[in-house]
């Protein structure tokens, strides 16, 4: 079966060093898969090559099949790539249904025409996207004034509204208390398993990669060292030894990449 993304080969350099070094990989339909590795290994560079942020120097991006290496970033948002942010992108001052709805707008490119307010169009329909996120009674607030998680699954139905095929999610609990982290991981594995959605995302705490990923993937100085479900990156000495010799300044969280704490279960998360 054709697989939602189809990455192969990718490169970029920047000046004389490689950033991302002959990475390959795909991600099917209802598939989570994450993407880890130290500060540096060259993911948020994956990921700007696959939205079209950067073009590549090398390599192609597939969608359905369909090559996309080189767009830009607009066009391939159209096609249905999502992507979420480290830091949350929504208009403080309007309310949580008027982000979603303005979002629909965009996504339908009605032009939202003076004197037409926001809440009339697509009502119903952000409704049904704030219940999908469990945030039914928050539509009428400010978007400004929520509590942080609520704030990230605003963010994730605003991504929903784009009808996404492939979502990116860059960090996606990023700041969140250890106990909301795996309620949001776990509401977008539903969500997207639901809506067959493909997920490649980006995370520093290893039990939500480990709870939440079916496949985990690790780039190590720009090429992938790894790439398996849970127990086998787990079990991969390789992955154990660029997670431990990389703990010091720069690099991440000792705290985090402590593999063998990791419930096998992954129960944690
Ligand atoms: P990660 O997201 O895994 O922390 P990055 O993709 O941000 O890693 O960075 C990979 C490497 O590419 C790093 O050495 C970084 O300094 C370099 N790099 C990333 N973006 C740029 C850029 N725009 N210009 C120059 N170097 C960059
Ligand atoms: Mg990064």
């Amino acid at each position: 079966m054709t697989p939602v993304l189809d990455a192969a080969g990718l490169r970029k350099s920047f000046g004389g060093q490689t950033a991302v070094d002959d990475v390959s990989f795909r991600v099917g339909a209802g598939e989570i898969r994450a993407l880890i590795g130290p500060n540096g290994a060259g993911k948020s560079t994956c990921f700007n090559l696959l939205n079209g942020q950067l073009r590549p120097d090398g390599g192609s991006v597939r969608l359905h099949g369909r090559d996309i290496t080189g767009l830009p970033p607009w066009r391939i948002a159209r096609l249905g790539v999502g992507r979420t942010f480290q830091i949350t992108a929504t208009f403080a001052s309007m309310t949580v249904r008027e982000n979603v709805q303005t979002a629909l707008l965009s996504h339908r490119r009605r032009i939202w025409r003076c004197g037409r307010p926001a809440r009339s169009l697509f009502r119903a329909e952000a409704d049904g996207l704030l219940r999908q996120v469990h945030l039914p009674d928050q539509a009428d607030r400010a978007a400004g004034v929520l509590a942080y998680g609520d704030l990230k699954r605003l963010e994730l139905a605003i991504a929903l509204a784009g009808q996404p095929v492939l979502l990116l999610m860059d960090e996606p609990t990023a700041g969140m208390a250890p106990a909301e982290r795996g309620a949001l991981m776990r509401l977008v594995r539903a969500l997207t398993r639901q809506q067959a959605i493909a997920v490649l995302f980006t995370e520093h705490d290893m039990d939500v990669v480990f709870g939440t990923a079916d496949r985990i993937m690790v780039l190590d100085h720009g090429r992938l060292i790894a790439d398996g479900d849970p127990a086998a990156v787990r079990a991969n000495p390789r992955v154990r030894a660029v997670y431990l010799g990389s703990v010091g300044p720069g690099s991440i969280d000792p705290g985090s990449i402590d593999l063998g704490s990791i419930d096998p279960g992954g129960t944690a998360c």
